[in-house]
């Protein structure tokens, strides 16, 4: 008896522990067709694979210059601040908004999709006072009103603006709306997170001030880090605030001492060595390609998806002329299950694609052609499985077009 009990408790110690025993995890493979993260290449997973050095090695300061001097080359930037944040871009966000502004500070917000949404909270917490500049969600921010905006505030310091509006698919003409901050003496903030390295952008032409953006979108390197630039005149506000920067891991008096700290460079937190090595290499990629060929890349792939797009039936919500060639915003047929068409997409064809956010949940599929992901292969793929899902549920589509239409395209 007394034994029996010691078996059954024994033996269930022994199941638990074969319960708690969790294996590697090996994720499926997908194609990453969303708002962000994209399909990230093999060379950068292999260099992300190599030996963690220490982040104040040598031979990783010599990578950590090169990866500056690659940023200032995706950026098209000759400031001498250009690094990436230990964060993914909501840390490059909160960068920009906490290191340019002091409490009680007025800044013009740009909104017409969630990210100036996402913008104006961070004002709100820098203790700095919000002015919202408001359009239409699909619609780019309009240059207009951003100047009415600055004539009503004059005391305003800083104009934010969201370059490419991933939450829709709009393309905001960021260059106009610098040249007007300037002239009423304001600084510029710009969240290039979806933009950079899909769609022009040149932050010293332009004369852009603080321009941040993320790892994982036209970059097609893992999430999770936030490269930033900013001009001097930036740099300049930074060091002469009147108030500590209120965060103490993003302020740039700080983090400086390690990215730009020449000899004397110290430890300000310890640098994620292996996501930077992948980095590292995806700017590379980028150098190897040149930077307005991957653009033209985004460019003709989007006119291809847009050609099967438009054969079928569907419609884009973002005019012609703003569209974002990396993120496309899609409207979904009257009677289709947008949650339905998704997790056959996953299921069937193993490609993610995005949802439609906040008011445009259900309404629309956001489709995403970025870095890496954006080519031939996919474009075609994901319309082929399109076209079956929404034939197959009857849907009032033009079947068996789409491919034709996009093969058009890329022969022409
Ligand atoms: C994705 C995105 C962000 C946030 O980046 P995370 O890496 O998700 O923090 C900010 N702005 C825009 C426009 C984005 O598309």
């Amino acid at each position: 008896m007394m034994i029996e009990s010691i078996h059954f408790i024994y033996n269930q110690y022994i199941q638990e522990k074969r319960m708690t025993t969790v294996r590697s995890f090996h994720p499926p493979q997908r194609t990453l067709l969303g708002p962000g993260p994209s399909d990230v290449p093999p060379r950068v997973l292999e260099a992300m694979s190599r030996p963690t050095l220490g982040h104040l090695d040598p031979a990783f300061v010599t990578m950590m210059d090169e990866l500056k001097g690659l940023l200032r080359y995706a950026f098209q930037t000759d400031y001498s601040l250009a690094m990436p944040i230990s964060g993914p871009g909501s840390a490059g966000m909160e960068a920009a908004f906490v290191n340019l502004l002091e409490p009680g500070e007025k800044v013009i917000i740009c909104q017409n999709g969630v990210f100036g949404g996402r913008m104006k909270e961070n004002a709100e917490r820098c203790g700095a006072v919000p002015v919202m500049v408001q359009d239409e969600w699909g619609k780019p921010a309009d240059p207009h009103k951003v100047e009415a905006a600055l004539k009503a505030n004059p005391d305003a310091k800083v104009v934010a603006v969201v370059q490419a509006e991933t939450s829709t698919g709009a393309l905001s003409d960021v260059r106009t709306i610098a040249g007007i901050a300037h002239k009423y003496e304001c600084l510029i903030i710009v969240d290039s997170v979806t933009a950079l390295g899909g769609s022009p952008l040149k932050v010293s032409e332009w004369q852009l001030d603080a321009v941040y953006s993320g790892s994982q979108k036209c970059l097609s390197c893992t999430p999770g880090l936030s490269p930033i630039t900013f001009s001097p005149r930036a740099v300049e506000k930074v060091k002469s605030r009147k108030h500590k920067v209120q965060s103490w891991f993003l302020d740039f008096n700080l983090v400086l001492g390690y990215w730009d700290g020449g000899a004397q460079r110290s430890y300000h937190h310890t640098a994620p060595i292996n996501a930077l090595y992948g980095l590292h290499e995806a700017l590379v990629m980028l150098q190897e390609e040149v930077l307005e060929n991957a653009w033209q890349r985004h460019r003709k792939n989007h006119l291809a998806l847009r050609a099967g797009v438009e054969a079928m039936g569907l419609a884009f919500v973002v005019e012609e002329a703003y569209r974002l060639p990396q993120l496309n915003a899609i409207t979904i047929p009257p009677g289709v299950q947008d949650a339905v068409v998704r997790q056959r997409l996953l299921n069937d064809y193993s490609i993610e694609i995005g949802a439609g956010l906040g008011a445009m949940a259900g309404k629309i599929w956001r489709i995403g052609l970025m870095g890496h992901a954006s080519n031939r292969k996919n474009v075609l793929l994901l319309l082929g499985a399109l076209d079956a899902i929404l034939t197959d549920m009857k849907a009032p589509i033009y079947s068996g077009v789409a491919i034709e239409a996009a093969m058009q395209i890329y022969n022409s």
